[in-house]
């Protein structure tokens, strides 16, 4: 299946007055650090808190009415956005998770009267358990990333930035299975053919990253991080999300997780935005000179579900374990 602009026209459609149009602001902090003019989009906005819910919409919306339900296999926000758009069309909906995702994530979905299922410890646990739902059940597996309808879904931010900002140069987009970037990155390269994209993720268990470089999907650890939504494998049969950030993107870069601690600081103290540790990663690229921009740029400020205990331990400049994970703790020095 080959998507196209037009999937992403209708997908805006389908999304119209529950999920589109999330504000565009600008930074003022990063503009003078960077001396480019550069944007939020404020995805962190949305009903759930992340852009997810544009795909779970469409993705949904596309079911028909014979649906008996729904599943999938997420980190936390795709299953939100499901949980979301099957409780307004009065399906049961799964959701199937590791136990890497965070308490607070697991508590939304349960409040929109998802069933919540966790288990083992990886994203490819999640994803067998859905796929028992499926053949049991009889339920539709919605994959949070490799889905036509959650790829066009996410691409209408591409066309909310492109119609707000003709004149973007760079896309700075958080990366994991990649249906993000690949349905901004198809929508923006046919308005704007030069812009360029970069994708950007965690250091640890990057697996669309490696998966890029070997030239193939490859299986990668997974392991504690402050970016916890950009965990999880690509699926080892990929069908659309690989080749298409394969052939649309100009560069994955890797963050670590102190610049992403660093980063989260900086969104907080200078712009005062609460998100997740995947939102920044873009802004981790630009403070740590990883990306020069030659003109205006944006990045996505992808979600907002994070422990906000974890959030108050970063912003107070404390120490933090997470799993296996253990960062020194370093005092933002704009802090009051
Ligand atoms: C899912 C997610 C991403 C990454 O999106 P992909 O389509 O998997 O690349 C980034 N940030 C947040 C907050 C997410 O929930």
């Amino acid at each position: 299946m080959q998507l196209t602009l037009a999937d992403i026209h209708a997908a805006a459609r389908v999304i119209a007055g529950v999920a589109d149009h999330t504000p565009l602001v600008p930074s003022p902090f990063l503009t003078a650090k960077t001396g480019h003019e550069v944007l939020l989009k404020l995805e962190n906005m949305q009903p759930i808190g992340a852009f997810k819910l544009r795909g779970a919409l469409n993705a949904v919306a596309a079911l028909g009415d014979m649906a008996k339900g729904v599943t999938c296999c997420s980190t936390g926000n795709h299953g939100r956005g499901v949980a979301y758009a099957a409780r307004e069309r009065g399906l049961r909906a799964v959701i199937c998770m590791s136990n890497l995702v965070p308490e607070a994530k697991v508590n939304g979905i349960k409040a929109l009267g998802a069933e919540v299922r966790i288990c083992g410890t990886s994203q490819d646990e999640a994803l067998a358990e859905a796929q028992r739902m499926v053949a049991d059940e009889g339920l539709t597996d919605i994959s949070p990333f490799d889905d036509p309808h959650v790829i066009a879904g996410q691409g209408t931010i591409g066309l909310e930035l492109l119609a707000a900002r003709p004149d973007l140069r760079t896309l700075l987009i958080p990366l994991s299975g990649g249906g993000l970037a690949a349905g901004i990155a198809l929508a923006a390269r046919q308005i704007h053919p030069d812009i360029r994209i970069i994708g950007l993720t965690m250091e640890t268990g990057a697996a669309m990253h490696d998966s890029l470089k070997a030239g193939h999907p490859v299986e990668v650890i997974e392991r504690a991080s402050l970016a916890d939504s950009l965990g999880g494998g690509i699926g080892m049969d990929n069908k659309l999300s690989f080749a298409m950030c394969r052939d649309l993107l100009d560069d994955v870069i890797l963050i670590s997780e102190a610049e992403i601690y660093h980063a989260m600081q900086v969104l907080y103290y200078e712009d005062r935005i609460v998100a997740e540790g995947a939102c920044v990663v873009g802004i981790a690229a630009l403070l740590n000179g990883k990306v020069a921009l030659d003109g205006p740029a944006a990045t996505i400020i992808t979600g907002r579900n994070l422990d906000m205990q974890l959030h108050a331990r970063i912003m107070a400049g404390q120490d933090v374990t997470l799993g296996d994970l253990h960062l020194p703790g370093a005092p933002y020095e704009g802090a009051p």
